[in-house]
């Protein structure tokens, strides 16, 4: 099974993930850890990276689908990767397509958090406390938020019209999210 994971930026998309791939041995393919590790590396391309992430924008195309094509052609991660964080655009929705097709897999199911903007904020300014991201302030979080609503959610979209999509409320306690997202998945 392959999964891909929405949510805005505090959706708790993170957080589901690392459960998901704990409980369902699955990997999570996390593309904004892959560039946060890539900057700490002080690399020309980390530098570029940086300050893409910092304004709350999105990476270059190109740069995002190396990556993800180096773990999807990886014969150890085959029909187990959670995707959080990709795709971000209907261009990148496509790319996976190809990709995935290109390496015999396919989406199996596509998971949404959904929360309202004022307990992302709230949610953002704990973070921030927590994990010191650069791009966690209020006015490159909005910015994040702006890039959601405007660059993924036409990808939502595509999924939905797949039937490939379950919406969940992001707003409940994390184990209830767990479990909910444990019924879905468990079937498949
Ligand atoms: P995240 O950790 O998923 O919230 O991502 C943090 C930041 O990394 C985003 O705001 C983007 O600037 C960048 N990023 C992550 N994934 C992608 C992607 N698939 N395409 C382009 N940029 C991305």
């Amino acid at each position: 099974m392959n999964l891909v994971i929405f949510g805005p930026p505090g959706a708790g998309k993170g957080t589901q993930s690392k459960f998901i791939a704990e409980k369902f041995k699955m990997f999570q393919l996390s593309t904004g850890e892959f560039l946060r590790k890539e900057i700490t590396k002080n690399t020309e391309i980390g530098k570029k990276i940086s300050s893409v992430i910092n304004t709350g924008a999105l990476v270059s195309d190109k740069i995002v689908s190396d990556l993800i094509e180096k773990i999807i052609s990886d014969k150890k991660y085959q029909n187990r990767i959670i995707f959080d964080g990709y795709p971000r655009n209907l261009i990148q929705a496509k790319n996976l397509d190809i990709l995935l097709k290109k390496y015999n897999q396919k989406i199996d199911i596509v998971l949404k958090l959904t929360v309202s903007l004022e307990t992302i904020k709230k949610r953002i300014s704990e973070r921030r406390n927590l994990e010191k991201r650069p791009d966690d302030n209020e006015t490159v979080a909005i910015k994040r938020y702006e890039t959601y609503e405007k660059s993924t959610e036409p990808v939502i979209e595509y999924y939905k019209n797949l039937n490939l999509l379950k919406v969940i409320d992001g707003e409940k306690s994390i184990n209830q999210i767990n479990k909910e997202i444990s019924d879905i998945i468990s079937p498949i």
